[in-house]
């Protein structure tokens, strides 16, 4: 049977139970269902639409038709209307060509496509005002078959999403649709019961609503009916109306007011708006991730996931808080006041000492964050360029839960057995080469320095350590003591006897500044250290020294150091909680971009991204060596919490490949500075490895003067303008820039973009 004949076929299934003389026949394009556009002899139009014969589709025919009919009535020419069918029902049944489907007929209304019309501010207004009188009408319908019914596409039901996750198949977008199941599940499922319900269209998307004239003429498909918290119309409407846009939230706006003037929105319900249109552009890309592995050839599913995914980008890095604001100004609802920085550090200082120090000139109070982005309390999103303790992203989800999971069930110490334990040594120490194959976990990096210095000491049973020259290490008495950062500045008490100082290896602003005066630096520490030859414990050292600002020990350094100094009954220890879990992009570790293997590495900052975690790793010799009678015991260290959490960040580190991406980002992101450096002479340095870098400010090429002022201005002008980074080293004249793994292009343009601003103001 050809078309034609099926046309036919058609339109006497129309002459005989709608008693329409159909001219012609017009298949459209659909979501689910078939749908046709007919014209009849005297050029009325109507879109036919054919489902399949089930008693569900009948009875929900039924009832959206009367919906349809009272709509109708309320506003004519806004609504298509359900034609009845001679058996004065709204459809038929009828045997087509497959077998028995029901056909029904609706009115045809005119006009654009909001999708395809220009947006402008008075057409978003008169969306916003449109869908109030809609649901105005709506809160006025009753249907018992709406009221129970449940479908996928309704947001109080996102939740029962989270186990089709998985169909979105690129862990770094995953992880933002993840994120919003939290944010959901903390925010919005608690309020739900609280929340005014009505039945809504549920499908306000920009393919569903017709514009004539600028002006909103009509809504179609009211297929994906629900009874549900009102305020999800508005979020539908909202998300489809920002696709596309540089600035979603004013867009947002001008719906917002619309509705809210003909329909008034309670505060509680804006206050949820953010994270149902963060649920429903969620729904929208794990649905049609699903669609996609379900049938891979659908172009245009892939297609048209990516103005949904272009807006997830955007939302995330958008503050709830500012959210909230602007969808309050918008219904004209007042918002709280500034905060009162002054006040908060007045309070902060009456309880907390002021040896306590607070970044920047312009304190940030902080309030939430996600990836690599932090919100500080008046909504102001910030970029992160600093933070690495963040190392996989500020509340990464993976790591959330696991957290939260595992605080549900158990968390105790390591006097009873758990599987936490040992699974999380395994899989920490298979990034170890084989003979550091012991770990001791503790809780913090300072925790880790004291207990590595005290292991070093037992296991050789000699006292003297080597440090190196602005190292920083710990805040413990003996972390301190093994800390040049600490003790020789302000307020140190100077370098104890039992303490020998390795001058830095820095080929920029050192003694020697060849490309490899590893050698010479390895000469020069051996002549200094032969007075105290086989008196010495350990040497302890950064391969990039952070607080030292971000110095690179000098290529091949530590190659000649390490065995100068187990020759002598030492043993060498590399503090990784800055350098360490891929962070310089090159190697997982630090110490492996000097081709060496430590017999102590000291763990810390990014391993529990935040929950605090500090590690010391070592070999069965060291640890059994430590294992002399006195018991080693941590409360906190290595409880089930702390070791599901670790577990998190090592999984995310490898199914993110931030290692790789550290590697990438972190050289696009030199080659800008370099780039930067060519045109600004007071760029005196760039170095570092991956997403551990330092930029240091001079005053003269030729003398090296450092330029303190320089990069204080810039960090704290960088700050005014939402962007995180610090500075540090002995004249604290070197910028240092350590983000969130996650850390992208796009970001490293924005930081050198302001950078650059900044230089031509100066
Ligand atoms: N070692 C290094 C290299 C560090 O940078 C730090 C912290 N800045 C520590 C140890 C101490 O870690 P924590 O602050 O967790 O005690």
């Amino acid at each position: 049977m050809d078309l034609r004949d099926n046309d036919k076929k058609l339109k006497n299934i129309l002459k005989e139970n709608f008693n329409l003389d159909i001219a012609t026949v017009h298949q459209l394009v659909g979501y689910a269902n078939l749908n046709y556009k007919v014209t009849d002899t005297i050029g009325n139009k109507y879109i036919c639409k054919e489902l399949p014969a089930t008693r569900f589709n009948k009875e929900l025919i039924a009832a959206e038709s009367t919906i349809l009919r009272q709509l109708a009535e309320s506003q004519p020419g806004f609504y298509q209307k359900s034609l009845r069918a001679r058996n004065n029902e709204f459809l038929c049944e009828d045997s087509y060509i497959n077998g028995p489907v029901i056909f029904r007929v609706l009115s045809w209304l005119d006009g654009i496509f909001f999708k395809e019309t220009n947006h402008t501010p008075d057409l978003l207004k008169s969306f916003g005002q449109s869908l109030a009188r809609m649901d105005l009408e709506l809160k006025k319908t009753a249907s018992i078959v709406i009221r129970a019914r449940q479908i996928e596409w309704d947001l109080q039901y996102f939740l029962n999403l989270q186990g089709k996750l998985n169909h979105i198949s690129d862990p770094s977008l995953r992880k933002m649709v993840y994120y919003f199941f939290i944010q959901f599940k903390e925010f919005v499922f608690p309020e739900l019961p609280h929340l005014r319900k009505s039945i809504i269209h549920n499908d306000a998307n920009d393919w569903n609503v017709l514009v004539q004239d600028g002006k909103v003429s009509g809504m179609i498909d009211f297929g994906d009916m629900v009874y549900a918290p009102l305020i999800q119309e508005l979020a539908v409407a909202l998300t489809y109306s920002m696709f596309r846009k540089d600035d979603p939230l004013k867009w947002a706006a001008y719906i917002i007011a619309g509705y809210h003037e003909i329909l008034p929105l309670e505060e509680k319900e804006l206050e949820l708006l953010y994270y149902l249109i963060a649920a429903r552009l969620s729904m929208s890309v794990i649905l049609s991730s699903e669609g996609i592995q379900n049938n891979p050839e659908n172009e245009y599913l892939l297609i048209s996931q990516k103005p949904a995914w272009d807006l997830l980008n955007k939302w995330i890095a958008i503050s709830p808080d500012m959210a909230e604001k602007k969808f309050k100004e918008a219904a004209g609802i007042s918002v709280p006041e500034k905060s009162d920085i002054q006040k908060d550090l007045e309070k902060r200082h009456h309880f907390v000492s002021k040896v306590l120090s607070v970044s920047y000139d312009k304190p940030v109070k902080m309030k939430r964050a996600a990836f690599q982005y932090m919100f500080d309390a008046d909504g102001n999103t910030f970029l992160d360029a600093y933070n690495n303790i963040p190392h996989v992203g500020h509340q990464h989800p993976k790591v959330v839960e696991a957290g939260q999971r595992q605080m549900a069930l158990l968390n105790t110490n390591t006097r009873y057995l758990y599987d936490q334990l040992a699974a999380y040594a395994e899989k920490l120490l298979a990034k170890f080469p084989t003979p550091l194959n012991k770990v001791f976990f503790v809780n913090s990096g300072s925790a880790a320095s004291d207990l590595a210095i005290r292991m070093a000491q037992t296991y050789t049973s000699k006292q003297n350590i080597v440090v190196m020259e602005h190292g920083y290490h710990g805040h413990t008495r003996l972390g301190v003591d093994i800390s040049h950062y600490k003790f020789s500045s302000m307020g140190g008490a100077g370098q104890k006897d039992y303490i020998l100082k390795a001058p830095i290896p820095d080929t920029y602003r050192g003694e020697f500044r060849e490309k490899n005066a590893g050698a010479r630096y390895a000469d020069q520490l051996n002549d200094l250290l032969k007075p105290a030859e086989g008196q010495i414990a350990a040497f302890i050292a950064e391969p990039i020294v952070g607080c030292g600002g971000q110095v690179p020990l000098a290529p091949g350094y530590l190659k000649e150091v390490y065995p100068m100094i187990q020759k002598q009954g030492g043993v060498c220890i590399s503090d990784e909680v800055q350098t360490g879990f891929g962070r310089i992009g090159t190697h997982f570790w630090g110490f492996e971009a000097q081709e060496v293997i430590p017999d102590i590495v000291v763990l810390g900052k990014p391993m529990g991204n935040g929950h605090p975690i500090g590690a010391v790793v070592t070999t069965d010799e060291i640890a059994n060596s430590f294992d002399n009678g006195m018991e080693f015991f941590s409360s906190f260290g290595g409880n089930p919490v702390s070791c599901e959490i670790g577990m998190a960040v090592l999984d995310v580190i490898e199914e993110e490949q931030l290692q790789q991406n550290a590697l990438e980002t972190g050289n696009y992101f030199s080659k800008l500075l370099c780039d930067l450096q060519n045109q600004y002479p007071v760029i005196g340095d760039i170095r570092g490895s991956g997403l551990f870098l330092g930029v240091e400010f001079i005053k003269d090429p030729d003398t090296l003067e450092p330029n303190t002022e320089l990069a204080q201005f810039l960090k704290n002008k960088l700050r005014e303008n939402f962007i995180l980074v610090s500075t540090d080293g002995p004249y604290d004249s070197v910028i240092k820039m350590k983000p969130p793994m996650c850390f992208n292009k796009f970001n490293s343009d924005e930081v050198v973009g302001m950078v650059e601003k900044l230089l031509k103001t100066c």
